[in-house]
């Protein structure tokens, strides 16, 4: 886990399916998936909030929770699809690292995406570990969905 990672908007890129997927080269074992090198990394937002953030676009706060109007209704319409689909909340990262700071926050995600199988990270979109879990991705037909739901 990195600090460099962790989004203005409180995602987690290390454990987003276009990082996992760029820093494992799952296109060379045979799996076709978007990459990205993660939102701070390759300075550019997301999609969901970038058009409509001047506050992000311009780069004044570092994290959305330094706005006045944190958590502003397209980040909470963010923050419930992933709640609901993807088994995190970006607005509470935001809230635990306003609290107990950034390393607090990379210590706790090391240990909630770690695959129990090699020790490499789950992805958050759909809980396979793209390190040991590849013939499983492969099978996948929505990789944007966990196993159970
Ligand atoms: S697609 Fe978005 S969440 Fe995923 S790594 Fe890229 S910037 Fe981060
Ligand atoms: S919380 Fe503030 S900085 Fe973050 S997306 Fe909403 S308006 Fe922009
Ligand atoms: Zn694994």
């Amino acid at each position: 886990m990195n600090e460099d990672l962790i989004a203005p908007c409180g995602m987690n890129c290390a454990v987003c399916s276009g990082y996992l997927a760029f820093v494992n080269d799952v296109k060379n074992k045979g799996i076709r998936m978007p990459y990205c090198k993660g939102c701070r990394p390759r300075n550019k937002l997301c999609s969901f909030l970038k058009k409509h953030c001047t506050l992000l676009m311009e780069g004044r706060v570092k994290y959305c929770y330094e706005c006045p109007d944190f958590p502003c209704d397209k980040l909470k319409r963010l923050d419930a699809s992933y709640r609901k689909k993807f088994r995190m909340s970006m607005i509470e990262n935001l809230e635990f690292i306003r609290e107990h700071g950034i390393s607090r926050l990379l210590e706790r995600e090391t240990d909630r995406w770690k695959c129990p199988q090699c020790g490499e990270t789950i992805c958050c979109h759909n809980g396979i570990c793209f390190n040991c879990g590849l013939e499983k991705l492969k099978a996948k037909t929505n990789p944007y969905r966990w196993e159970d739901d």
